[in-house]
């Protein structure tokens, strides 16, 4: 069953509307957004975990979990920081969130401040990202001129929201990276533990969320967590936005509910698969990071956390990439390795080296030129990457390219087949 308008979070996704703070407010935003804060930290907490809300950034962690980590009483000042480097090809959903109703996000980061006693929050925009800025430094302006934010704003809680813009670096999507640049550094993945919570900005503890985890909370807190949880699956609830590109007939972004089956997805927003369902060849299901399924799985195919990981994929930021038969698979996989080997920031060994050698043997194995035992060997290297380095970029590189070799290693060794069989008749 499709998401009733009804029950729709973003209502100018488009942009169809005004997105300034009138337009904001005539579609529900900051209604009364003192009740809420009057109900109190812990109440939120609760709301937000009841809800079922899972991180909508990649990882898929509970959010309001994620909130109660956060000290009570610290000494230091506790840090809301929400990632809006939203870089991971495929991804362009938090870039709509921005541009089109950036008071979402602000009435969110200052309930989630407040849940979480921060009096501070950065959004972290990426660099490419200039009028997403502009728009989102024009509505948290007007947030400041209406009091809705700042010291001694009308909801009681102070509170000060400022805008870092990035300077185009993938890695910055990383929660520590991200944290890194912010404090001026490189933007370097930490090791962990110490997690953010503990020692995150300025050594203060910090809770990075996504920028649509933050833009959900206000209709959560609102509309209330049964609603939230009665929408999608069990363990996988609400709405998502869904990012839909390559091989259909209209790629968009929708929002719909969590678990809607894959087909359904593709033909009811985005026009269907190019050429008929039939002529479907794979779907990277989750932004570039996720290992690809081939069309058969993808027959009935639900777009969950639980169901793609059950499948050894995953559904990452919900950024649902087609690819049709006239793709080259092995091209577009060795393409995906070259993006991660590009964006590795070099800090650790098998990241560093492993992700050009995969990408080196990837461009033979395109053009036939590799021994069929290499397949396995490639299939070694990428488990010596995965999970052996200090973030999960090193996961990000490893895992499309076993997806190619669990679905597609046939195609792998029909080229390096074909290839024999031209240099031999060549010979002769
Ligand atoms: Fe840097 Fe790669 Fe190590 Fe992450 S996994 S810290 S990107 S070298």
């Amino acid at each position: 069953m499709a998401l009733s308008d009804k029950d729709r979070i973003f209502k100018n996704l488009y942009g169809f509307q005004d997105w300034r703070l009138a337009g904001a407010k005539a579609r529900g935003a900051w209604d009364n957004t003192k009740a809420l804060i009057d109900k109190g930290h812990d109440w939120m907490i609760a709301e937000v975990k009841n809800s079922g809300l899972r991180g909508r950034g990649g990882a898929g962690f509970p959010t309001g979990l994620k909130w109660s980590f956060m000290p009570k009483s610290d000494p230091r000042p506790n840090y809301l920081v929400i990632n809006a480097d939203e870089s991971e090809p495929g991804s362009c959903k938090d870039r709509e969130i921005m541009r089109h109703d950036p008071h979402l996000l602000i009435e969110g980061a200052l309930l989630a401040s407040f849940a979480m006693r921060a009096h501070a929050s950065y959004i972290y925009v990426r660099g490419e990202f200039v009028r997403e800025r502009e728009r989102l430094e024009a509505a948290v302006a007007e947030a400041y001129a209406a009091r809705l934010i700042g010291k001694g704003n009308i909801h009681g809680w102070d509170f000060d929201l400022l805008i870092h813009h990035g300077a185009g670096a993938y890695i910055c999507g990383e929660e520590t990276a991200l944290l890194e640049s912010l404090e001026g550094k490189k933007g370097m993945p930490r090791l962990k533990p110490p997690f953010p919570a503990n020692v995150g900005l300025f050594g203060a503890p910090t809770t990075v969320n996504n920028v649509e985890s933050i833009a959900v909370v206000p209709d959560i807190l609102r509309r209330g967590a049964t609603w939230f949880a009665g929408i999608g699956k069990p363990n996988n609830t609400g709405t998502k936005l869904f990012q839909i590109s390559g091989h259909v007939e209209k790629p968009c972004v929708v929002e719909e509910e969590m678990g809607v089956p894959l087909r359904e997805l593709l033909d009811r927003h985005a026009g269907g698969v190019r050429g008929g369902w039939n002529n479907l060849l794979a779907v990277i299901p989750g932004g570039s990071s996720m290992p690809l399924l081939p069309a058969d799985i993808c027959q009935t195919l639900t777009l969950d956390f639980d169901t793609l990981t059950k499948l050894k994929s995953g559904m990452g930021t919900a950024a649902v990439i087609v690819m049709d038969k006239s793709t080259d698979i092995i091209a577009a996989i060795r393409r995906i390795a070259y993006f991660y080997k590009h964006e590795s920031c070099g800090q650790c060994t098998p990241c560093r080296e492993g992700t050009g050698w995969m990408w080196r043997v990837l461009q033979r194995m395109e053009r036939g030129e590799a021994e069929k035992r290499e397949i396995d060997l490639l299939w070694d290297v990428s488990t010596r990457v995965e999970g052996h380095t200090i973030c999960a970029l090193g996961d990000a590189a490893a895992w499309p390219i076993q997806g190619l070799i669990r679905h597609f290693r046939g195609e792998i060794e029909a080229r390096i087949d074909r290839r024999q069989t031209e240099q031999r008749e060549a010979a002769e």
